[in-house]
This record gives structure tokens, C-alpha cells and sequence, in this order.
């Protein structure tokens, strides 16, 4: 536990602040409470004040592996001094297309062909662009809408925000979202799965919903359906036992084509290389990003199933043109390159088995907070947890932020939506780092009270 009064506090006059606008966090608060991290080693941040934190989300779900890696560090310090960049567009090198190797490798079978982007919401909207071209070049140029899912978070380019589901990230930017953009409904209901250990018994009904969508728009009309098989940002709500499978159902059933965007399932949170094969349904499209380079250095993708690679390949035009316009100056760095490859090293190396080791300890450790006062619902599924506090009356969120404060005092930093409070520890955790995350997360909850 950090003591507060020993704590040096920061007063709003940090250098630079002045001249910052911080993504997704709410300025004004942040230049009167500043927060500054000075430096990270494995499972802790120490902050700017000395005080040491243990990193309950793993960075922002991308850090699985912890901080300071020592073969990622090696790997990105070699790599610079050898190929530091090469164009992305007809132009590759061995590392890049190798790391495509593996990637496709880990992915469940069917999906081969690697598309490199550099953030989950450019994997977004690049899943998107590919599945409305492939529906148009198999001839089905009618299938233009997309149907996300409410809740969703899919990143913030306007295809990402269309679909997905945070009402806070879409109500500002109403006419510009992308046209034909149904949603499925959200799949978290309190009175039938509080306190779920796993995915909830009930709610599989839901996926029928899609049956509706289709009647009412057609399924001439649609390309591709997009979920997140867990939804991680809006606070881990997970799918009931029979949901994923049901949606792979109905898409296949009407020629819809089926994208998981695993941007923080991917690469082991679950104790399996994806969510796909924990739950045991193949997408036609897998979206990733964040844990495929530790989070070091910023990379993110597309793989699709062979099939959509191929129809691109098949158009009608000479072998020099171009198949698919899109691509980024930094599609599949070779900075990034080199990180995702010591990465993996590490991952299928041991630290996914290490996340699966880990997932009763969370379970158990999470669970144990029922009844603390103000806990209305935890849940749990793979290496990740989430507990909803009942909000201050007309004052939404502001018991987690209490919580996070409280939580920084004890020692751990928290990450909080609304009034739920994620977690998701890397999977270098011991076990006994886990517990202290549990004893630390249940002091900072009766300080907020
Ligand atoms: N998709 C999902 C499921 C995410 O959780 C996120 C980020 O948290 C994104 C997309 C966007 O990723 P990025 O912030 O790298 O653009």
C-alpha cells in the first residue's frame, strides 16, 4: 500500500499540460489531478510521485507480457539499427511477411491471409472495407449494411464508431456515421446473470435477433455482421453459453460474413491464441491489434479466411494493378514487426498456458468481492473481470473514479467505464499478485463508499 502522506501531490502546473488533449479522458479533471507514470517493470508502473502500481488492465489490455520485456527490448533494439523502416506498399521484407506467417499460424484454421494495420480501429474499419468489397465482388453488390451490436466498441474511425454501440462515442457525430447500420441487441441483463461466473446460462436467445434484422432488412442487404465475442471495454460483458455459435449460424445461413473483432481477445487473454477457439466458432474475418506486439509498438490486422483473399485476387484486371486501395504508410512496421515476433516468441513460449493457469485464481479472487458494499454484479471469462458498483445517485461514474483514486492509493491502477471497474492482469501475474489485486481493489471500494 502506498501512504498517502507521504505522497508528493502534483499540482495542476505539470509542464505541457497546457499544450495537451488527452484522448478518451476527461481534460479538465486530469490538469487539476494529474497523472503522470515515470517508468514500468513487469506487472507495475511507478508513477512520477514514487508510487509503485500494479497494472490491473495490462496497459490498456495490450501489455499481457508486462513492461520491459527483456526479448521484445532486444528484438526492437537490433531491429532498428538493421531495416528501421521499409515502404509498406509494394514493397515488403522477411520479418513483416513471416510474422503474417505466424499470426495465421495461431489463428483458427481457415483463416490465412494477414492484413497489417497499426491500431485496432484501422483493423475495424479495414475488416469492413474488405468484407463490402468481397460481397461486391462475389456479385452480391447489394449487401451494403453492417449490423453491429449494442454496447460494442470497435474503435473510433467512422466505420468502428457506426458499429459500434457506446452511445457517448456515437451522439456527437450522428450524421456523419456510416448509412444502413443496424444493431443486435446487447446481451448483459443484471436480474438474469449477476454474479455469472463464465458465460451466463442465459441470454443465447438473443443471437435470434439477427433473424429479425435480416426479415426486416433482407439478407440481400447485408454484408457483415461485427461483434466483439467478449465486449471488453464497455466492462467484459460476456456472451451467453450458445450466443457465438448461434450468430455463426445465421450468417452463414443467409451469406453474411462474420467478423470477431479481437482486439483485446487476441493473443491470449483467454488461455487460448483467440476467442474463436475458446469458444469454439471460426469468424469469416478476425480483427487484432494491441497484445500482438506486448502493446511496444503500435500494430494491428485483419485476417480473413482464404476465399475473400482470393475473390480480390480474381478481379478483372492486369496482373500490375493494384486489388485492394486502402493500406497505411506503417502497415506491418518493421519495428513492429520485431516486437510481434518476440512477442509471440513469448506467448507460445509459455505465457498463454501461464493466462490459462491464472483464470481460476482471477475467477476466485474477483468473486470473493460479493457483498462489499456497493458491488452489484461481477462477472468473469478468461483472464479478465469486471465489478459494477452501484452509481451515486445522479452522479454516473463517479463511484469508480473514487474507486480508481482510492485504488492508487492502495497500490494498484484501475481502469473504469461508467461505474464498472475492468481487469485484465498480465499474464506474468503470480498468483499471489492477483489476491493482493483483489485485497487492493476491495480496501480502495470501502474507502469510496
Ligand atoms: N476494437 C476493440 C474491441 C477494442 O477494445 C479497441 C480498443 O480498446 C479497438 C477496437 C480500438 O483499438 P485502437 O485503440 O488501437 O484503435
Amino acid at each position: 500500500m502506498n501512504h498517502p502522506e507521504q505522497v508528493p501531490t502534483l499540482g495542476a502546473s505539470v509542464a505541457g499540460l497546457e499544450n495537451s488533449w488527452l484522448p478518451f479522458t476527461p481534460n479538465r479533471y486530469f490538469h487539476e489531478h494529474p497523472k503522470l507514470m515515470a517508468s514500468a517493470q513487469g506487472a507495475y508502473y511507478t508513477n512520477v510521485q514514487g508510487q509503485k502500481l500494479f497494472d490491473a488492465l495490462s496497459g490498456l489490455w495490450c501489455c499481457p507480457l508486462g513492461h520491459a520485456h527483456a526479448g521484445i527490448a532486444a528484438a526492437i533494439s537490433r531491429q532498428v539499427l538493421e531495416l528501421d523502416y521499409s515502404p509498406a506498399f509494394q514493397i515488403s521484407n522477411p520479418l513483416t511477411l513471416n510474422l503474417a506467417r505466424r499470426i495465421a499460424g495461431l489463428a483458427p484454421e481457415g483463416l490465412d491471409r494477414v492484413f497489417f494495420t497499426n491500431s485496432g480501429s484501422e483493423a475495424v474499419d479495414t475488416a469492413l472495407k474488405i468484407a463490402y468489397g468481397y460481397q461486391r465482388l462475389r456479385g452480391e453488390g447489394s449487401r451494403t449494411r453492417f449490423i453491429g451490436r449494442e454496447k460494442g466498441y470497435h474503435g473510433v474511425g467512422f466505420g468502428g464508431m457506426s458499429v459500434g454501440g457506446m452511445p457517448a462515442n456515437r451522439k456527437m457525430f450522428g450524421p456523419v456515421m456510416v448509412p444502413g447500420v443496424d444493431h443486435l441487441p446487447h446481451t448483459y441483463n443484471l436480474s438474469e446473470m449477476a454474479f455469472s461466473k463464465g458465460m451466463p446460462k442465459w441470454g443465447a436467445h438473443l443471437a435470434d435477433e439477427l433473424e429479425r434484422i435480416v426479415a426486416l432488412h433482407d439478407a440481400s442487404t447485408i454484408a457483415a455482421v461485427i461483434v466483439e465475442p467478449i465486449q471488453g471495454s464497455v466492462g467484459v460483458v460476456v456472451p451467453p453459453e450458445g450466443y457465438l455459435q448461434r450468430l455463426r449460424e445465421i450468417c452463414t445461413k443467409h451469406g453474411i460474413l462474420l467478423i470477431f473483432d479481437e482486439v483485446i481477445t487476441g493473443f491470449g487473454r483467454m488461455g487460448t491464441p483467440f476467442a474463436a477457439q475458446f469458444f469454439g466458432v471460426t469468424p469469416d474475418i478476425l480483427c487484432f491489434a494491441k497484445g500482438v506486439t506486448n502493446g511496444i509498438i503500435p500494430m494491428g490486422g485483419v485476417i480473413v479466411r482464404e476465399e475473400i483473399f482470393q475473390a480480390f485476387m480474381g478481379i478483372n484486371a492486369p496482373q500490375y494493378a493494384v486489388e485492394l486501395c486502402h493500406g497505411f504508410t506503417y502497415s506491418g512496421h518493421p519495428m513492429a514487426a520485431a516486437a510481434g515476433h518476440a512477442a509471440l516468441d513469448a506467448l507460445e513460449g509459455g505465457a498463454i498456458a501461464a493466462a490459462a493457469a491464472l483464470i481460476p485464481v482471477l475467477e476466485e479472487t474477483i468473486h470473493n468481492l460479493r457483498g462489499e458494499p456497493g458491488v452489484i454484479d461481477i462477472r468473469n471469462i478468461g483472464l479478465a473481470a469486471a465489478v459494477d458498483l452501484e452509481p451515486i445517485a445522479g452522479k454516473p461514474g463517479a463511484r469508480a473514479l473514487k474507486t480508481f483514486e482510492a485504488g492508487i492509493e492502495e497500490g494498484v491502477l484501475l481502469r473504469f467505464t461508467a461505474d464498472t471497474i475492468a481487469m485484465g492482469p498480465p499474464f506474468i501475474s503470480t498468483p499471489d499478485e492477483i489476491r493482493a489485486m483483489g485485497d487492493m481493489l476491495r480496501r480502495a471500494i470501502r474507502s469510496a463508499m
